[in-house]
């Protein structure tokens, strides 16, 4: 089976934003996903709201369809969105991301942190506009 890549959103942004730049950053490889092959899968959830002891349950169903349908956990990989990690126009970082990254972790899955890297915010970044990313 051809990889997977898992989209987590924040439930705040995910009220405003329509996950469109995510979306586009994997069909361009852009951004934190430049080297997945072409035939890579992609799906998009939600954390499930603050404080993202949601994410658990979702993780835990997303672990029983691959099993049911024979897929691995290797092959997939978590994507925490970049409005998650880092400051952006929406908000401030989640408090919660290392709390949502140990949760996913915990059950045997990959974490990146990031998705769509967007060319204003990182200026901003750089003219300690909007906080250093810290991973
Ligand atoms: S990273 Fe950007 S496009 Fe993706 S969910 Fe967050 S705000 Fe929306
Ligand atoms: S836990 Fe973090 S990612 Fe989830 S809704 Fe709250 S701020 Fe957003």
């Amino acid at each position: 089976m051809s990889k997977l890549v898992v989209i987590v959103q924040c439930e705040l942004v995910t009220r405003r934003c329509s996950g469109y730049n995510c979306m586009k950053a994997f069909t361009q490889r852009s951004g934190k996903m430049e080297a997945y092959p072409a035939d890579t899968r992609y799906m998009a959830i939600n954390c499930g709201g603050c404080c993202g002891a949601g994410i658990d349950v979702k993780i835990e169903n997303l672990e029983k369809r691959l099993a049911a349908n024979d897929e691995k956990k290797e092959d997939v990989v978590i994507h925490l969105s970049t409005c998650i990690c880092t400051e952006n126009h929406h908000r401030l970082p989640c408090p919660f991301k290392n709390y949502l990254k140990k949760t996913i972790e915990r059950r045997g899955f990959s974490v990146i942190e990031g998705t769509y890297i967007s060319k204003t915010a990182t200026q901003r970044r750089a003219e300690g506009i909007y906080q250093a990313w810290k991973e």
